[in-house]
């Protein structure tokens, strides 16, 4: 196989990347949507704030965490998704990077190439107790979101 990239350790490079210089580090002031989750499997912990522009999109993220390497980059990751994105957007790349981690089809409308980064965190899908790991930021992101979901 020489000359073939092997996509493990490219994978593992993005993901240690991210966890050893996480982005959009540090809670917003203010924020207009906020959550906290917690992993008690492996004890990840992500606090999650949102500043949302005046037509509802994610203006700004920031985050704080603590706990494994693969929640952290997910966190990170997820955070330089977020930026820019309605939260219809934010809505359906949760659906997406979740149905990639279970791997069932991607939502309609839905690319790998949507999930970006995220896609170096689909290996984890081989070990479940890891699954909630990466996934932790996305459920702390839906708790967020769902605050948000009584106002237009
Ligand atoms: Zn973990």
């Amino acid at each position: 196989m020489m000359g073939t990239p092997d996509l493990d350790d490219l994978y593992r490079e993005i993901i240690l990347d991210h966890y050893r210089n996480p982005r959009n580090t540090g809670l917003l002031a203010g924020p207009d949507l906020q959550a906290e989750g917690f992993n008690p499997f492996c004890g990840d912990r992500v606090v999650l704030t949102l500043a949302l522009d005046s037509g509802g999109g994610i203006e700004r993220v920031g985050f704080e965490g603590e706990g494994c390497s693969i929640s952290q980059a997910s966190a990170s990751i997820m955070t330089e998704l977020l930026k820019g994105k309605s939260v219809g957007e934010a809505h359906g790349l949760n659906a997406a990077f979740r149905a990639l981690m279970a791997d069932a089809e991607l939502p309609h409308g839905h690319s790998a190439d949507d999930l970006g980064e995220l896609t170096a965190l689909e290996g984890v899908k081989r070990f479940p107790v890891r699954i909630k790991c990466a996934l932790l930021p996305w459920a702390t992101l839906q708790d967020a979101l769902a605050q948000g979901s009584h106002t237009p």
